[in-house]
């Protein structure tokens, strides 16, 4: 049994939590402690019962409550030392004795769990997103990713379960009152993922097993929930594939997702 869930999700801040019958995890920790021990509280989960937080990445919306969450529950955290580096040179809270190191494409295990990190093209220090193998099913969590590689799209494949960003429909981001350079980073290689692409990449993934997907990361000012989820279909429909073939939806903001159950 793998269940997993978005608790937070967006450009706001981004927390996920996964749960087996041995292990109960977190990725990022991006929103206040607060936040998360409200939202974990409306699972019924206690924080103390966290085995781990995994970073993807040290940009604050993934890692605002990182040092406060681990030191108050003794949480271990999970990252590369890069992301590692790169966090204690802005976060003087952080404790170096809490700290687990993983390399990316390098397969780790955390009770009944094997996980896998996986590098993503994103302008941070070494981001990544994870693989996490539960009794011969595989799920994956994929955000902050500037385009999709076909590196990423092997490490997705055969995935049952997806957390995929889709963080910016063009047009409005076209039309938003960003500045240029903010606009040229989102959209640039190593910024973010745009509605289109996210529904691509969920098309091509049916075909080697993915069942459901979440729609997490959408950017307050440039995308909302109806004109993601619709891109989504449209790409779904050019590739012959209907709404009937895949079970997705789009991660809330500011409340928990469904727990999706994987296996
Ligand atoms: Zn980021
Ligand atoms: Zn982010």
């Amino acid at each position: 049994m793998l269940k997993c869930c978005s608790l937070y999700s967006g450009s706001t801040g981004n927390s996920f939590f996964f749960q087996t019958e041995d292990t109960k995890l977190l990725i990022d920790a991006g929103v206040s402690c607060k936040k998360i021990e409200s939202a974990l509280d409306s699972l019924n989960i206690s924080p103390n019962d966290i085995d781990a937080v995994l970073i993807t990445h040290e940009h604050i919306d993934h890692t605002r409550s990182i040092g406060v969450l681990s030191a108050k529950y003794k949480i271990p955290i999970y990252a590369n030392s890069e992301t590692w580096n790169s966090l204690l040179k802005t976060n003087s809270k952080l404790s170096n004795s809490n700290i687990n190191f993983f390399n990316n494409d390098k397969s780790f295990e955390l009770n009944d769990l094997k996980i896998i990190p996986f590098s993503t093209p994103h302008d941070a220090a070494n981001p990544c997103g994870f693989n996490i193998f539960k009794d011969n099913k595989k799920v994956s969590i994929a955000t902050d990713l500037g385009h999709i590689s076909s590196d990423i799209i092997k490490c997705l494949e055969n995935s049952s379960f997806l957390m995929l960003e889709a963080n910016y429909d063009s047009d409005v981001l076209k039309y938003s009152s960003y500045p240029y350079l903010l606009k040229k980073r989102i959209s640039g290689p190593n910024g973010h993922l745009e509605n289109c692409i996210t529904g691509k990449t969920i098309a091509h993934l049916i075909n080697s097993g993915l069942q459901k997907a979440l729609l997490i990361h959408l950017s307050k000012e440039n995308n909302f929930p109806e004109l993601a989820y619709q891109t989504v279909i449209e790409e779904l429909k050019k590739q012959n594939y209907s709404k009937n073939d895949i079970f997705f939806n789009v991660a809330p903001r500011d409340i928990p997702s469904n727990l999706f159950q994987v296996s």
